[in-house]
């Protein structure tokens, strides 16, 4: 794993700590349409854009909107459950590896909670769609939503229980723990990607030389039509900069491993 900053260093510093394998409803929906002017201009709206950037995003933003209809919201929301119906299985093999992050894993369920009963009731698409796509919920009545958080007394119309959600206390801690075994093992590189290529298939080992500023790079690609380095030869044999551009090249953890690090290039 190469990282430049640090585990966790990015959005996983602070998001909202839910493992929400209920969250498969996506933004981009039809009602989007509907609701652009108060987004746009609204004090309070959740979206807020650069307008400098206005020409950078445009693009996006197209892309954006063509997924507000009614076919694409079923599509996008159908393939959503299906990458998160994998949320808990595809987690199990990491916190196996990690018992002190799985510890800190809350399994309360989530609540949603509506101010008002004309809220609620525009919610039912909602809640109709998520059964059809097999996620487990429990429509609650108010008294049945108070009965669990008594704080909403006076203050809700009823909302929906989502029992298998859980959540984190701190994202960014959970996310460094879970990586206790890959820095155990001096898997995490502390540098920047600066270029991705694509390669021929090719078996390829790198040496880190002269106090990892530099590291020696040897690739062996078999078969006809082979693309080498030198292009003349099966085996070649370069000098190559460090993968970051940065001064820190190459983690304390990496120089601890005791094997060079080896990998195969991806087919193309
Ligand atoms: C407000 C908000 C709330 C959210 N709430 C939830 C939630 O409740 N539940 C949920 O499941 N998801 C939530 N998400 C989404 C979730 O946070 C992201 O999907 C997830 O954090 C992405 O993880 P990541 O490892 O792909 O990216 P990041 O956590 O951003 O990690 C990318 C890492 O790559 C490093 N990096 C970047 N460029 C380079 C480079 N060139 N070379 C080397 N390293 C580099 C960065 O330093 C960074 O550490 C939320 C997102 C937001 C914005």
């Amino acid at each position: 794993m190469i990282e430049r900053e640090g585990i966790a260093s990015g959005t996983s510093f602070g998001n909202a700590s839910t493992l929400a394998d209920y969250g498969c409803l996506p933004i981009a929906r039809p009602e989007i349409w509907r609701s652009m002017p108060s987004l746009l201009l609204s004090p309070d709206s959740p979206f807020v854009i650069d307008w400098k950037c206005l020409p950078r995003l445009s693009p996006w933003l197209m892309r954006f909107m063509g997924q507000c209809n009614a076919t694409r919201f079923r599509a996008n929301s159908e393939m959503l459950a299906q990458l998160l119906s994998h949320t808990y299985t595809d987690y199990q093999p990491l916190l196996d590896d990690a018992p002190a992050a799985a510890a800190m894993i809350q399994r309360k369920g989530c609540l949603y909670a509506y101010g008002k009963a004309e809220n609620l009731q525009a919610a039912q698409g909602d809640i109709r769609l998520r059964d059809q796509l097999g996620i487990h919920q429990q429509v609650l009545t108010a008294d049945e939503l108070i009965a669990l958080e008594p704080a909403m007394e006076g203050h809700t119309a009823g909302g929906v229980l989502f029992p298998s959600s859980c959540h984190l206390d701190d994202p960014q801690v959970f996310i460094d723990t879970l990586a206790t075994p890959l820095r155990e093992e001096g898997r995490i590189v502390s540098a920047e990607v600066t270029r991705l290529s694509r390669q021929a298939p090719a078996c390829c080992w790198s040496t880190p030389m002269a106090g990892d500023s530099w590291r020696t790079e040897w690739c062996w690609q078999p078969g006809p039509g082979r693309q080498t380095w030198p292009a003349s030869s099966a085996t070649g044999f370069r000098w190559i900069p460090s993968v970051a551009i940065t001064s820190n090249s190459i983690s304390s953890t990496r120089r601890s491993t005791a094997r060079p690090a080896r990998w195969k290039a991806p087919s193309t």
